[in-house]
């Protein structure tokens, strides 16, 4: 469980502010139990001890200590009714005292007696111990024309001790019990509550420049989760509508620099042609030549770019036979590889099917071995080989060229990124290579990864997911026409 959640945290405070309630209510509850018994107890024991001055009051001045105590034990019935009562005349003779109470509660005889000179007001009422027993006593002064009686007259307090004990037992478990149900109930209620925001995250997770008309889920909880959401979302309209604008410029920019550079490039290309250009200018105009060439490469490039970002559309997507396309790609660059002294290898492997765009694919796998080959010293090795990993279909390209310093790895599929300028620049690299290649991987739903280790080589690692059973289409063979890096747009 994670301590610093939202969800956790809410359902903390829940439940200590339902622990304090709980707490309050049960304390209160107790003590308001204990007041309402006690008060009806005493009003139990003064209507019994106003019986008892009725019947002293009724008495006549000789009346016999025998006849009180039989009028007491009719109209009261103390041992019955489990109550204690107590005459004495003043200055100290007891007339009356009741026997055990039927439940045998405590021993009327242990009562400590009082005295009626003890006492400065008519009534006192007092709580004492007997045999561990608590009692209430009430004790009453009256004078008749018999003479001055104290009335003491009590009940055990153990019942009511007993019922709040159970009370307190009852609620020592039933509160703890109901305050982990609550706490449970309420972490369940706040995860269930915070879904939406769970489903929300989710969504922003899997958007990506590729997908701009992904929005989040709108709740309609008509709270500042909704608004949230519907803000969010027009944000999103809002950076489309700007990634497009960019997009556009960067395709329409690329596209309307194409013609001219072709038209400079023939007029250059006739002057040289010609007998008008000879000698330094000749030799000038094959160099200016050489850097309309590199810009055509580039805005090629930014072209090809582009029109990835836009999502190419995927009706030409086919079952594309890797190896074939690998072994072709291979073929036509051995060329180009021998002139450069390196050995370019490619082990034989069984059929392996990918859904694509074949001629981007093409793309992916010229790219790798351009830069393998360029950036291998005469005299090494570059080597293509497909195999399968984990379900995954996977192309490799290896080479045992210069290799790419740790600190550059993970930006060498940034846009224009190049590890030594100098170097890629005069070899024609505008960086956009790798880069044109991820974005085709990403569109494949493919994975790419490098591992290189400096002055031992390189490995750039293609991972196609499997071609879902019962999904293939029929397999194209290889584009037969192998172009430049960006020339097949
Ligand atoms: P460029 O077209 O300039 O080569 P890329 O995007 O293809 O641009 O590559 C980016 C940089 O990554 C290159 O400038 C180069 O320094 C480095 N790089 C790419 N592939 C290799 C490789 N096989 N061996 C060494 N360095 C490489």
């Amino acid at each position: 469980m994670n301590h610093r959640s939202l969800a956790f945290r809410l359902a903390l405070w829940y439940t200590l502010l339902l622990s304090a309630t709980f707490a309050l209510v049960g304390i209160g509850m107790f003590y308001g139990l204990q007041q309402y018994l006690h008060a009806s107890l005493r009003d139990s024991l003064r209507r019994r001890s106003v019986q008892v001055e009725e019947i002293l009051a009724q008495g006549s001045a000789g009346v016999s200590n025998a006849d009180i105590s039989e009028a007491i034990n009719t109209r009261v019935s103390p041992e019955f009714n489990n109550r204690f009562v107590r005459v004495t005349r003043a200055p100290g003779s007891l007339i009356y005292r009741s026997g055990s109470p039927a439940d045998r509660s405590f021993d009327p005889q242990a009562v400590p007696p009082m005295s009626y000179e003890w006492l400065n007001t008519n009534m006192v009422r007092r709580t004492v111990t007997v045999q561990n027993q608590r009692l209430m006593v009430n004790a009453t002064r009256i004078d008749t024309p018999s003479g001055r009686y104290l009335i003491e007259l009590g009940t055990s307090l153990q019942s009511i001790d007993a019922l709040q004990d159970r009370l307190l037992a009852l609620l020592g478990l039933l509160l703890p019990a109901l305050v982990i149900c609550a706490a449970g109930g309420g972490y369940l209620l706040v995860t269930w509550a915070l879904r939406p925001v769970d489903r929300m995250s989710q969504t922003a997770e899997h958007m990506s420049m590729q997908n701009l008309e992904a929005r989040l889920p709108v709740v309609p909880t008509g709270d500042a989760l909704q608004r949230l959401s519907m803000s969010l979302n027009h944000m999103l309209t809002r950076l489309r509508d700007s990634v497009q604008i960019s997009r556009r410029f960067l395709a329409d920019a690329s596209h309307e620099l194409r013609t001219p550079l072709t038209v400079i490039k023939g007029e250059l290309q006739e002057i040289v042609g010609g007998d008008a250009a000879q000698g330094e200018v000749r030799e000038r105009i094959g160099s200016v030549l050489e850097e309309v060439a590199r810009l055509e490469h580039l805005v090629s490039g930014l072209l090809a770019l582009s029109r990835l970002d836009a999502g190419e559309a995927q009706r030409e997507w086919l079952d594309v036979n890797l190896v074939e396309l690998a072994a072709s790609t291979a073929e036509q660059m051995r060329l180009m590889a021998e002139d450069r002294g390196i050995q370019l290898q490619f082990p034989p492997s069984a059929p392996m099917i990918v859904r694509g765009d074949p001629s981007r694919l093409k793309q992916v796998i010229v790219n790798l071995l351009d830069n393998a080959i360029r950036f291998t010293p005469r005299g090494g090795a570059v080597t293509l080989r497909t195999g399968d990993s984990g379900g995954d279909i996977v192309l490799e390209v290896l080479d045992t060229g210069i290799g790419i310093p740790a600190a550059a790895l993970a930006r060498v599929f940034d846009r224009f990124y190049r590890v030594d300028e100098a170097r890629s620049r005069d070899d024609g690299g505008a960086g956009l290579g790798l880069s044109i290649a991820q974005s085709i991987c990403v569109a494949h739903g493919a994975q790419i990864e490098v591992h290189s280790e400096v002055g031992h080589g390189s490995c750039f690692r293609l991972r196609f997911p499997p071609i879902p059973a019962g999904a293939a289409r029929p397999a194209r063979a290889a584009t037969p026409q192998m172009r430049s890096v960006t020339g097949a747009l």
